[in-house]
């Protein structure tokens, strides 16, 4: 082992002395406790039905690893029909799916524009979809979080530019649990010229009639240029399928490089897919209830003084302030028995670390009234802890 000096050694050790002194250290932790990080909306990752069904695709295919891309010997009939299914799901015309979201993003940003065009950006999009713009080359303008008179005004600045326009968003925000407003967003497209991609990562089997997304229920899946909806989150398995019509699957074929140079999915996958959407599309119950226990948590929050910001979803943010306070938080509601994590800077906006409460469809209201009053309890005491130092005890 070489344990001289080297930069890149001495950028490592600098790095995280630099995150762990400005607490901003992150580590890769077990959740212990009643679980409020997780995408599982719906509970289909622990369902028994999606798991027999995985076993049952395993063994009739008789074989785990796809053997190559899909351009080569990994594609099959199996995924073929999933992306003709999950595109029928969508309401477009076709998908392709990739073995991630982030791949995806990845995938479909960066084949599809290139310098001289210019992509409108929401200044709270996932990092997939920010890498993504930024490997394309092309131009980029971010308008502040929601903002279409700041995004429309983009727009008319640059609708004489020669280059393609694109306007990219997701639909449900994930750190923020608030909703894109998809009609107005296609109607500026519509007007000025820009086409829309919209990435329904956390919304797919929360949102839309059968979990179909918010495109789908603002009726315009179709009209959209490419919805991504991933399936790791609610319909809990794994990767993602850009719905998008023919001619662009067909380009994605190829020109995406995160699909073209990546070993296809196992095939078993596109059975759990099939099986997960099927299980997902029944579940108006577990929906209901978890629109109905995330009012009850953000109406309690606000009532007791707390800033959930504008969430609208099963996602509710907690903002803490500084990084300290989001972690002392987060320790606080441990030991009450939910496992929860500070999201902090660069994830959020410097001055709004929060904490981040996933709900999913197995939590009982009583769950989460005890939940607002450990969020209570944990303002509490870190409120005492600041006191205490301030007066130098
Ligand atoms: C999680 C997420 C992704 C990435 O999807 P993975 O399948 O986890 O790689 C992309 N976009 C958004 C908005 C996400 O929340």
């Amino acid at each position: 082992m070489r344990n001289e000096a080297s930069p890149l050694r001495g950028r490592i050790a600098g790095e995280l002395d630099r995150l762990r002194r400005e607490q901003l250290l992150r580590t890769l932790d077990c959740p212990a406790g009643i679980p409020l990080t997780s995408n599982d909306y719906l509970g289909l990752a622990r369902d028994g039905r999606l798991a027999s069904a995985t076993a049952d695709a395993i063994r009739e295919i008789g074989r785990v690893g796809s053997t190559g891309s899909r351009l080569l010997a990994g594609n099959s009939e199996d995924w073929e029909q999933a992306e003709r299914e999950f595109a029928a799901f969508a309401g477009t015309e076709a998908a392709l799916y990739f073995s991630s979201g982030f791949a995806a993003n990845l995938g479909l940003l960066g084949a599809l524009v290139r310098p001289g065009d210019i992509v409108f950006s929401d200044s709270l999009n996932h990092a997939s979809l920010i890498d993504g713009i930024r490997l394309s080359g092309a131009n980029k303008v971010i308008y502040p979080h929601g903002d279409l008179a700041r995004l429309e005004t983009a727009l008319a600045r640059h609708q004489s530019d020669p280059g393609a326009k694109l306007i990219v968003t997701e639909s449900l925000f994930s750190m923020e649990g608030d909703l894109a407003p998809l009609a107005r967003l296609a109607e500026l497209g519509r007007e000025y010229g820009a086409e829309l991609i919209v990435d329904e990562a956390h919304a797919v089997g929360v949102f839309g009639p059968e979990g179909r997304g918010l495109a789908y229920e603002a009726g315009l899946a179709n009209e959209i240029l490419a919805v991504v909806h991933t399936c790791g989150k609610a319909l809990g398995s794994a990767g993602a399928f850009v719905c998008s019509g023919g001619a662009l699957r067909d380009f994605l074929v190829n020109r995406a490089r995160t699909f073209i140079f990546s070993t296809a999915a196992p095939p078993y996958l596109a059975h759990q897919i099939r099986a997960a959407v099927g299980l997902a599309r029944a579940m108006d119950a577990e929906r209901a209830h978890l629109q109905t226990i995330a009012a009850a948590l953000r109406e309690g929050l606000r009532s007791e003084g707390f800033d959930v910001r504008a969430s609208a979803s099963q996602i509710v943010p907690v903002v803490a302030g500084a990084s300290e306070a989001a972690l002392a938080w987060a320790e606080s509601l441990r030991e009450d028995g939910f496992a929860v994590r500070a999201i902090r800077p660069p994830t959020v906006p410097e001055g709004t670390a929060r904490l981040r409460l996933s709900l999913t469809a197995a939590l009982g209201g009583e769950e989460v009234q005890r939940l607002l009053r450990a969020c209570v309890r944990a303002r509490g005491r870190s409120r005492l802890a600041v006191a205490a130092r301030e007066s130098g005890a």
